[in-house]
């Protein structure tokens, strides 16, 4: 059991700057994402593209952005817990106990959701055997590509992720890519190199294919492929990679018997506590009259929810405004020597 002042669920920018805001005011917090990787949206959705409205800097990367987070955030040492979700949350004790996917527990008297538009969860295979394989040898993500090395490994999807792989992995590996059309939607220079590898033999390729089955013991022999005309193909195969994209969903949020308007929360602006004592929702994932979906907007939300974080923390203190500039406390906390 995990004790802390403050456990923030979203890793994305608004959960970031929270962090920072909670660490200044001398506030110990833990953060719990679903994602493998820090930077919510701004690095699963557009890492490379530019950003030009946060203030001071006129233009940034999704991962530039990012990586200056949590550069800012590094002398407080919070904890990361990535590829976790909260699936949980109860009241214990005036504090609430928090259980995630994987089985962390933690014990505190402050949540921050800053859960964005949901968590994100690759789009699966509708073939209902796949589930037995999943995480093993049918995978929607590669955190190791060594796996595949001299082994066969059917890539499905026509986006950048199935091109990017199927180029990448057949350096290794025997590599069959299929797509339900004719066209694929990736980068095109992608799209010439998988050309390319196909007429030099080196990697197959299925258009107007989709999955049919999949059958196997404690690992996947074989895939089953169908075309509209309802003829089907079993390719032998170690492994099965799917790349369908991501979905966002609240997921479990919608359980904790918090307020919910149109997959938001609602909260009030003063604190941006939610109908919840202790429960605080900033980001795109709050609600209020004017509310603006935009970063900066999530960083004033993250500095008040931190403040209304405090009275539950630390009962007994009254909590004083200081500024960074100007106070030595907060100076020590960052670990400033003047
Ligand atoms: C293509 C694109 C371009 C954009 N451009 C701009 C721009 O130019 N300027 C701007 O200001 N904004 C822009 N935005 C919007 C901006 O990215 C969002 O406002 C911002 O990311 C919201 O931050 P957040 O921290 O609230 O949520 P998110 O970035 O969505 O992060 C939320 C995190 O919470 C996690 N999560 C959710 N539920 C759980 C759970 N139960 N357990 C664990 N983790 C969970 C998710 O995995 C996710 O990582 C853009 C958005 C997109 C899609």
């Amino acid at each position: 059991m995990i004790n802390t002042d403050v456990v923030i669920i979203g890793a994305g920018p608004t959960g970031l700057f929270c962090a920072h805001q909670l660490g200044i005011i001398g506030l110990k917090c833990e953060i719990v994402d679903n994602l493998d990787k820090i930077g919510g949206q701004c690095i699963e959705l557009y890492p490379d593209k530019p950003i030009y409205d946060i203030p001071a800097i006129p233009e940034c990367t999704g991962e530039e952005l990012t990586n200056n987070l949590i550069e800012q955030i590094k002398p407080f040492n919070f904890n990361h817990h990535l590829s976790d979700r909260v699936e949980e949350i109860k009241n214990k004790n005036e504090k609430w106990l928090i259980k995630t996917s994987k089985g962390k527990e933690f014990l505190t008297p402050n949540i921050v959701i800053a859960g964005g538009v949901g968590s994100f969860e690759p789009r699966k295979f509708p073939t209902k055997n796949c589930e037995k394989f999943e995480g093993r040898s049918v995978l929607y993500s590669i955190k190791d590509k060594g796996i595949f090395k001299d082994k066969s490994v059917v890539i499905f999807g026509g986006g950048d992720s199935a091109l990017d792989w199927a180029i990448e992995l057949s350096k290794q590996s025997k590599i069959t890519l299929v797509h339900r059309r004719d066209e694929f939607r990736g980068a095109p220079s992608s799209v010439e190199k998988i050309k390319q590898l196909q007429k030099e033999k080196k990697i197959d390729v299925l258009t107007k294919y989709s999955i049919k089955d999949v059958t196997g013991n404690e690992s996947i022999e074989s895939v089953e492929i169908k075309n509209e005309e309802g003829e089907s193909k079993v390719i032998n195969t170690n492994y099965v990679l799917g790349f369908f994209g991501l979905i966002m969903q609240l997921g479990p949020i919608l359980d904790w018997g918090l307020n919910v308007d149109k997959k938001t929360i609602p909260v009030n602006t003063e604190n941006f506590e939610t109908n919840k004592k202790g429960i605080f929702a900033i980001g795109d994932i709050c609600s209020y009259p004017g509310k603006l979906k935009l970063i900066l907007s999530g960083f004033h939300e993250g500095a008040l929810a931190a403040r209304g974080c405090f009275k539950y923390a630390r009962p007994d203190e009254k909590y004083r405004f200081e500024f960074t500039t100007a106070s030595n406390t907060i100076k020590d906390r960052l670990g400033v020597k003047e």
